[in-house]
């Protein structure tokens, strides 16, 4: 395969989701892999779901993934208009084509009158046909009449490259619309103009569109045009039940992950790699592995179920990745807007310490957030998290009250307070004290933090720095 010329060819109807993105992907690696094209094509002819703000949406979206379109809005390119809306005049030329042909036809039956065809087929028991009820000598066209296409049913045969072979009668095949009553084409029409004006070689898309194929095939032919190669793409299931997935099912949009704390490199590891793998137990792939490894036959041809567990592991695994490859901080400069508000007035520097002892526990950016706080701000003291601790329940207050005195006492002697001393003076301790390693050091943990968990004991401390571990450590013995 060579510079295939793929689009992504989204309508502007709300936010997009997880569930529509792949659809862009597919395109991007297949592009970078030929060396040829993705274009980007925003479909905006349904004007009633028209949503504002959608189509920055859309692009916002793509570059915040990576994938950058090479031809369509913001930077253009030789096949414009990429909006459809601007595209009328192209449609309506080609229509004429078809309607000299004989292959199309204006169509003045009045909406009430197809409803009766409707009723009447389903009273019969028997499928509404279109095509069965088309007017004898339609007029010419005038605006505010549609125009249909005239099928010409019959068994049609093709390749969809993951579903594979596929065939169908002359049933599914009707005289669709093709230019709507307000003049905009229909998607059915103007996506096959479009498609063939714009070089498409890879029509990639839901497989939502696979029942409509026969009507396509019956376009493309009509107009002699080339068919390009046909890419169904299985529907992302919801967690649960056989459906696809929905804003109902908690299908958030993808920029709302993104202010979440996903990383786009996770974000598009684990799209990609939902219904798809290069038949290798591989889960982690950087944008440029994917689109070395992508093959269109090894999409799977059912419903990938998503996972968002899955997407925060991996998302835990990239940060942990940018941390080890780039750098901590590299991984700084993603955090921006992640850390609790009262770590603003503390220097990067320090930030960038506690970033690099806790970086392997974030699943998300945002977890950043509650975290971290207790390295910005005192905790409040509650005892009685102390008390009812499942390690130190067994403990009296006099000797909890003992055990932070000795501490205090032991890590205050400490002379260069830094990781190696404070490990060193934490295991003194606890050979001095005869107690367990849960108990001592998760006294001293709540002690400092008042969180659920913190890294390393000896890091934390080290980073809160002397002062403030003590003066933490003994305003608890104080409390207790
Ligand atoms: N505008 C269609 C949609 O958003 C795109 C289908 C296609 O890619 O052709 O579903």
């Amino acid at each position: 395969m060579k510079n295939a010329i793929t689009r992504f060819a989204p309508s502007p109807t709300g936010y997009i989701h997880i569930g529509n993105v792949r659809s862009a992907i597919y395109p991007y690696l297949i592009a970078r892999q030929t060396g040829g094209k993705m274009i980007l094509r925003i479909e905006d002819t349904d004007r009633e779901r028209y949503v504002e703000g959608a189509t920055e949406l859309i692009e916002d979206t793509l570059k915040w993934l990576g994938l950058e379109w090479d031809e369509g809005p913001i930077i253009g390119g030789p096949n414009g208009p990429y909006f459809q809306s601007e595209r009328l005049d192209i449609y309506h030329a080609w229509v004429k084509k078809l309607l000299d042909s004989g292959r199309a036809y204006a169509d003045p039956t009045p909406a009430e009158k197809i409803d009766e065809y409707r009723r009447e087929c389903s009273e019969k028991k028997i499928p509404f046909l279109y095509r069965n009820y088309r007017p004898e000598n339609p007029p010419e066209w005038e605006p505010g009449m549609p125009i249909r296409f005239k099928a010409d049913p019959k068994e049609r045969e093709w390749v969809d490259a993951v579903m594979g072979e596929m065939k169908a009668g002359p049933e599914v095949q009707d005289d669709i619309i093709l230019i709507k009553k307000d003049g905009y084409p229909t998607y059915n029409f103007a996506h096959i103009v479009d498609d063939a004006e714009m070089g498409v070689t890879h029509v990639m898309r839901g497989v939502e569109y696979l029942s409509s194929t026969p009507n396509y095939l019956a376009i493309y032919e009509a107009l002699g045009l080339e068919r390009p190669v046909l890419v169904s793409l299985p529907h992302i299931l919801a967690p649960q039940g056989n459906k696809k997935l929905g804003k109902r099912d908690g299908a958030k949009s993808v920029t709302e992950y993104r202010d979440d704390g996903v990383l786009a490199e996770a974000m598009l590891n684990y799209l990609a790699c939902l219904g798809w793998n290069d038949g290798t137990e591989q889960e982690m792939y950087t944008k440029q592995e994917l689109i070395e490894r992508f093959s269109l036959d090894r999409i799977q041809t059912s419903g990938a179920r998503y996972d968002e567990t899955k997407l925060l592991w991996m998302n835990g695994q990239w940060i942990r990745r940018i941390f080890d490859e780039q750098g901590a901080h590299a991984l700084y400069d993603r955090t921006a807007g992640f850390w609790p508000e009262e770590a603003e007035t503390y220097p990067e520097e320090y930030r960038i310490k506690v970033l690099s002892i806790i970086y392997d526990r974030l699943k998300t950016l945002s977890d950043l957030r509650e975290m971290t706080r207790y390295f910005f701000v005192d905790p409040e003291i509650n005892t009685d998290t102390i008390k009812t601790n499942k390690f130190l329940k067994k403990l009296s207050e006099a000797e909890l009250e003992d055990l932070l005195k000795k501490s205090i006492s032991k890590l205050s002697a400490i002379e260069d307070w830094n990781e190696d001393n404070l490990q060193n003076a934490l295991n003194e301790l606890l050979a001095e004290s005869g107690k367990k390693p849960a108990e001592l050091f998760s006294l001293i943990r709540i002690a400092v933090s008042f969180a659920p968990f913190s890294p390393a004991l000896n890091l934390t401390l080290n980073v809160l720095g002397r002062e403030t571990s003590l003066a933490r450590l003994n305003a608890v013995a104080a409390a207790i």
